[in-house]
């Protein structure tokens, strides 16, 4: 069995679709398991949607949800010409559910984040109609599968953590029986036990892929990109990036903690996990290499250079001036747990930590522990990454540095 995603951008219009549908096609053969992203950018339309109705602002809401359908009937009329009046009623039905939950909200004046993810969840609703209908025209035995009903979560809202043996049970009992067919599902949400809708998180769709791999023990996970693997730098920073035909789990793990934006940091593990490789191939030029991911690493890897943005720099002292001791250490980061840490270092008087800025979550976390320590935030950072660097000089201006044989960490001002 195989799993194939398809993001955002491989869904942006009517070609797009349809150049997923050659795709799919060559691959008939492995019955894949289809995961699907919301069309092109419409997860920040949903979330500019919810932040309107919010906003109380009646007129601006009702406006950027009709430009929602539009783009989807648009889409739609496009692919399916005059087939199009039963997809156009699935839409339809999406709509109008999602129109009530809007109205909700414009009374609410309030978001509650469980709320928030069930208008989120509508980009992958609707591309999964528009993406089943147009397989099942062009290929024999093609189901859809509501991947609320197979991806299992806690209901913690906008990034909600799987509930990993729910999860595998749902996922064998629903897609085993359906192992002969291509099966279409959704990306990205999910429910929790009760049936509340959920997400994994922006850009989550990977780590649904990587969810299904590990539950169905797929031979394979191929991640289709509008890029042609992953790459050493991002190419319009640094010109002289180079594609990477291999990767080991732990090099990509790494990669992606430290910034890479290609794959879902969380999709790595299960796959590792089982051994199953991950693909990352273009699906512009779907003939091409791609990168495969797995066990055998990159030989003599390039020059690796990662960004990570929105970073911020907590500094604490106790404010005894005493040694900052395990004991001390304990409290903080028992304190820090609701941040991400991406870097931490440590001296005899004071500890460093390199967090992902979450202004208010780093308030909260940071306030009880000024009746110990002196702390200090600076936000504004980016955390530059050089793996398997030929030269070890450190950027100038950096606020913190971390070097080890492979790597140079260095923090500077964004
Ligand atoms: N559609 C979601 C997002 O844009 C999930 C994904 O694309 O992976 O974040
Ligand atoms: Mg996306």
């Amino acid at each position: 069995m195989l799993v194939m995603k398809f993001g955002g951008a491989s869904v942006k219009n009517a070609d797009g679709v349809r150049n997923v549908g050659r795709i799919v096609s060559q691959y008939a053969e492995d019955a894949p398991v289809v995961v699907v992203s919301a069309m092109d950018k419409t997860t920040n339309a949903l979330e500019e949607l919810a932040a309107l109705a919010v906003a109380g602002k009646h007129q601006d809401a009702a406006e950027q949800l009709n430009r929602i359908r539009d783009f989807h009937c648009r889409t739609v009329e496009e692919l399916f010409g005059d087939r199009k009046l039963l997809v156009l009623s699935e839409l339809d039905d999406l709509f109008t559910e999602l129109e009530q939950i809007v109205r909700g909200l414009l009374l609410l004046g309030d978001s509650p984040p469980r709320i928030f993810d069930r208008i989120m969840a509508f980009g992958e609703l609707l591309s999964s109609v528009v993406l089943y209908r147009h397989l099942r025209e062009i290929l024999p035995s093609v189901t859809k599968v509501d991947a609320r009903k197979i991806i299992v979560t806690d209901a913690t809202y906008k990034g909600a953590e799987v509930i990993r043996h729910l999860t595998e049970e749902a996922i064998r009992k629903t897609l085993l029986p359906l192992k002969e067919q291509i099966v279409v599902t959704q990306g990205y949400i999910a429910a929790t036990p009760d049936g509340r809708v959920t997400t994994l998180g922006r850009e989550g769709s990977d780590y649904t892929a990587s969810l299904l791999a590990h539950a169905l023990n797929a031979k394979k996970v191929v991640v289709w990109k509008d890029v042609p693997g992953v790459m050493s730098a991002d190419p319009r920073k640094y010109p002289d990036a180079v594609h990477l035909p291999r990767l080991s789990y732990d090099q990509a793990v790494e990669m992606t903690f430290y910034g890479a934006t290609v794959i879902h940091p969380k999709t790595i593990k299960p796959i590792q996990n089982k051994g199953i490789p991950l693909e990352v191939r273009s699906f512009v030029n779907p003939e091409a290499e791609g990168t495969l991911i797995g066990y055998t690493p990159a030989e003599n890897p390039p020059p690796m250079i990662l960004h990570k943005s929105k970073q911020a720099l907590i500094t604490l002292r106790p404010g005894d001036f005493s040694f900052m001791d395990e004991g001390r250490l304990q409290r903080i980061f028992s304190a820090l747990r609701k941040l991400n840490i991406n870097l931490v270092q440590r001296s005899a008087v004071s500890l460093t930590v390199c967090v992902d800025d979450a202004a208010e979550t780093i308030r909260d976390v940071v306030s009880p522990l000024t009746d110990e320590f002196l702390t200090e935030t600076t936000s504004g950072l980016s955390l530059q990454t050089r793996l398997y660097p030929r030269d070890f000089s450190v950027p100038a201006g950096a606020l913190i540095i971390q070097l080890n044989e492979r790597a140079i960490h260095a923090v500077l001002p964004d």
